[in-house]
């Protein structure tokens, strides 16, 4: 089975420590450097407190507010995500087959790139990191933006969300302003240890592992997240192939 919140999958978890509120010597769970899991990592410690259960509750309920269900492209039907990127009414041109110009109040919103305004149904939404090759980046993205990696987030979202974890009073990001189908800031490297897990990531990533399924259904949780899914025009979106950033140590 999977699940499709991961407060259910962290209760289950939870239920394999069994012992009550003592220290438990868990499988080590982390990440290798191309994004992959490393479940041959040894043992780590963990204590199980009613203080750490508090702070693993709290992010897994963060995990599922920001999770978009069913499909990615839900995320345009979102109060948050909408606010976020701006989604607003506005009058939108068109010649009609008289060719006279006619203009139509609708709702419309910048690509978050270029900055164009188009009708939000003309705005394609893309996964900030998308899954390939077994990379889990888009996971351990939404974990950095709630303090679970070595170092914090750099991007505006991320860093907007971790000062103040509340997904209803995100204020509205300013597009980045660069040319229409400009995809060379995904040529940059990054920091690995944006990467990393921290001690407090690993924990929480090592007791999801001890139930079936539920860490790898928080993983997919994740990949459509309101912190994951951005919205871009033709060109922004359509540029992108083959393209990742690459990462150092
Ligand atoms: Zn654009």
């Amino acid at each position: 089975m999977s699940y499709n919140k991961a407060s259910c999958a962290l209760r289950d978890s939870l239920k394999c420590l069994n012992l009550g509120y003592i220290s438990y010597s868990l499988d080590k769970v982390g990440y290798n450097f191309d994004g992959t899991l490393n479940l041959k990592n040894g043992k780590v410690n963990v204590l199980h407190s009613p203080k750490q259960e508090f702070r693993w509750r709290a992010i897994a309920d963060q995990i599922d507010k920001l999770h978009i269900t069913g499909g990615h492209s839900q995320v345009k039907d979102n109060s948050i995500w909408k606010k976020l990127y701006q989604v607003d009414k506005r009058q939108v041109s068109y010649f009609n087959k008289n060719n006279t110009i006619v203009n139509k109040l609708e709702d419309v919103m910048p690509c978050h790139n270029c900055g164009v305004i188009l009708p939000t149904q003309m705005i394609q939404v893309d996964h900030q990191q998308p899954q390939k090759n077994f990379s889990d980046y888009y996971f351990i993205k939404i974990l950095r933006s709630m303090g679970l990696t070595v170092t914090g987030p750099t991007g505006a979202k991320g860093k907007l969300f971790l000062a103040s974890p509340s997904p209803t009073v995100l204020p509205p990001l300013p597009p980045r302003g660069r040319d229409t189908g400009d995809v060379t800031y995904l040529k940059g490297t990054t920091s690995f240890n944006k990467w990393r897990l921290n001690p407090e990531g690993v924990e929480f990533v090592s007791v999801l592992n001890l139930h079936a399924n539920a860490l790898e259904s928080v993983k997919t949780l994740c990949r459509d997240s309101i912190l994951n899914l951005v919205p871009l025009c033709a060109p922004c979106n359509g540029n992108k192939s083959g393209l990742t950033k690459g990462y150092t140590l």
